[in-house]
C-alpha cells in the first residue's frame, strides 16, 4: 500500500466513523423525542382534565340553578292557589305541596352552595396549575423544535458523508477498498491504525522488530501479525 493508498483508506475510515457517530446521535434523537412526546401528552392530558372537572361543575351549578328557578316558580303558584282555595282538602293538600317545594328550594339551595364552593376552590387550583403546565408544554415543544431541527441537519449530514465517501472509494485501488469493507466490522471499525509506543493500536500487541523497522525505517505499511489490521508510522 502506498502513502496515497493509506491516505484515502484513512479518509474512508474517519468517514466511517464520522457517519456512525451522527447514527448514534439520530438514535438519540429519536429517543428523546418519543419520551418529550409522551410527556407533552401527559401534560394535554392533566390540562384537559381539569378543565373538564370545571365545565362538569359549572354544568352542574346550571341544572341546580334551573331546577330551583322551577321549584320557585312551582311555589308562587302553589301560593296563589292558596290564597284562591275555598275547599278544606284543597287547602290542605296546597300546604302539603308547599312545604315539599319550599323542602326542595332549600337542599337544592344547599347543594348549590357546596357546588360553589367547589368551583370557587377549583379556579384557585386551575389559577395556579394551567399556568405551570402551560409553561412547560412550550418549553417541551421548544425542545421538540430543536431535535426536529437537529434531526434533519444530521439526515443532511449522512446524506452529505456518504456522498463524499463514494467519491473518496472512486480513487481508492477497489481490492482495498473491498479488503477495507470486508473487515471493518470485525475491526470495529479501525481497519488502518497508527503504530504507538511501538505497539498495534487496533489489538496493543507489540509489533516484532522485522515488522518494526519496515514500518519504521522504510515508512511502510504493515499488517499487525496478531490481529491483521494495517499498521503505519507516519502518514
Ligand atoms: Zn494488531
Amino acid at each position: 500500500m502506498t502513502k496515497e493508498e493509506l491516505k484515502l483508506l484513512l479518509k474512508i475510515q474517519e468517514i466511517d466513523l464520522e457517519i456512525e457517530r451522527v447514527r448514534n446521535r439520530l438514535k438519540k434523537i429519536k429517543e428523546e423525542l418519543e419520551t418529550l412526546q409522551k410527556d407533552l401528552k401527559f401534560l394535554k392530558g392533566e390540562k384537559e382534565k381539569l378543565l373538564r372537572k370545571k365545565d362538569e361543575f359549572e354544568e352542574l351549578r346550571k341544572k341546580l340553578k334551573e331546577e330551583i328557578a322551577d321549584a320557585e316558580f312551582q311555589l308562587q303558584r302553589t301560593e296563589e292557589r292558596l290564597m284562591a282555595a275555598t275547599r278544606d282538602v284543597e287547602y290542605r293538600a296546597l300546604l302539603r305541596e308547599k312545604a315539599k317545594l319550599e323542602d326542595k328550594i332549600l337542599k337544592k339551595s344547599y347543594e348549590l352552595d357546596e357546588v360553589e364552593k367547589e368551583l370557587e376552590k377549583l379556579s384557585k387550583e386551575l389559577e395556579e396549575k394551567i399556568p405551570k403546565i402551560e409553561k412547560e408544554m412550550r418549553e417541551i415543544e421548544e425542545e421538540i423544535k430543536d431535535l426536529d431541527f437537529e434531526e434533519t441537519l444530521a439526515h443532511n449530514k449522512l446524506h452529505e458523508l456518504a456522498n463524499k465517501k463514494e467519491d473518496i472509494k472512486k480513487e481508492t485501488p477497489e481490492h482495498l477498498v473491498r479488503f477495507y469493507e470486508e473487515n471493518k466490522e470485525h475491526f470495529e471499525g479501525l481497519v488502518v491504525v497508527p503504530m504507538e509506543d511501538e505497539a498495534c493500536a487496533g489489538c496493543g500487541i507489540k509489533i516484532p522488530s522485522v515488522l518494526l523497522s519496515k514500518i519504521i525505517k522504510e515508512n511502510g505499511i504493515e499488517q499487525c501479525p496478531s490481529c491483521g489490521r494495517f499498521v503505519y508510522y507516519k502518514i
